[in-house]
């Protein structure tokens, strides 16, 4: 570990947008250039911030009719979701609940963050439970890959006493056309062990990294094979603009994905 460089904090949002592109993390976190954020997107991220807050402020046993009484379609979909998962929102006796529950893990000269939505333990086992206010990925094995499971999954095991085994984490995608769907990962040991040695990897490179740009070197560019710079808004900065600038709407998913609903 190179100690000149300042314990820095992590998030997996941070850790998604590294694989995504190690420059464009380079962009938004070193020279903290913005991303420009389309009206669609924000009204997308405003809906998700209230929406989040709705559910922190339940389960706190808040009032929340105020919150909703001038938005019919959050009412709608609140509902919706209290409906689809009482066993989630029902408070069971002898469990630990808490929503916005943060947790840090010191790793690799990092202080790795989690905010989970809400987590329930009980004696034999945790969850954690994040609502989406995105459609449901029709590609399950992307949210496996995602940095925001493997991490969340990560830390709670690293931070408690419950085996990998015990851990479970659901996504919850809110606004489902047929309703609130739910997407459950459950953890193992294996899981746990590549998910500490990708970590590693890329902590690793990640100082690196940032060991060369002190030196004036930059953090590298995505392959213009992956098509990824077509959609960026660094592409000028980068000359990578010969592509086709138009964004598809899985692209458009994507990066919504990588933004987060609440941010750390
Ligand atoms: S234009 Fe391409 S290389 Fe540059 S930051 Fe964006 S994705 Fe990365």
């Amino acid at each position: 570990m190179n100690h000149r460089l300042p314990l820095t904090r992590l998030s997996q949002g941070q850790l998604n947008l590294l694989k995504t592109c190690p420059r464009k993390f380079q962009h938004i976190y070193l020279e903290q250039l913005g991303t420009h954020v389309s009206p669609e997107q924000q009204e997308h991220l405003t809906w998700g911030s209230r929406f989040h807050l709705i559910m922190q402020q339940r389960e706190l046993g808040l009032p929340v009719e105020s919150l909703v009484r001038e938005d019919a379609q959050l009412q709608y979909w609140v509902t919706a979701l209290v409906n689809a998962a009482p066993e989630i929102l029902t408070k069971a006796p002898q469990t630990f609940r808490e929503s916005e529950h943060c947790r840090t893990l010191s790793f690799q000269g990092y202080l790795l963050t989690v905010i989970y939505d809400l987590l329930i333990e009980d004696k034999n086992c945790a969850e954690i439970i994040d609502w989406k206010t995105y459609p449901q990925p029709k590609d399950r094995q992307w949210l496996a890959q995602d940095w925001q499971t493997r991490l969340y999954l990560y830390i709670l095991a690293e931070t408690s006493d419950y085996l990998p085994e015990q851990i479970s984490m659901s996504y919850w995608f809110v606004k489902s056309q047929s309703g609130p769907q739910s997407l459950k990962f459950i953890y193992n040991q294996a899981q746990h062990e590549q998910t500490r040695q990708h970590l590693t990897q890329q902590l690793i490179r990640l100082t690196e990294w940032r060991e060369c740009y002190e030196t004036g070197e930059q953090f590298p560019q995505v392959e213009l094979s992956t098509g990824r710079c077509r959609d960026c808004n660094f592409a000028v900065r980068c000359h990578r603009t010969s592509e086709n600038p138009a964004v598809s709407s899985k692209d458009w998913l994507l990066n919504l994905a990588d933004i987060p609903e609440v941010s750390l």
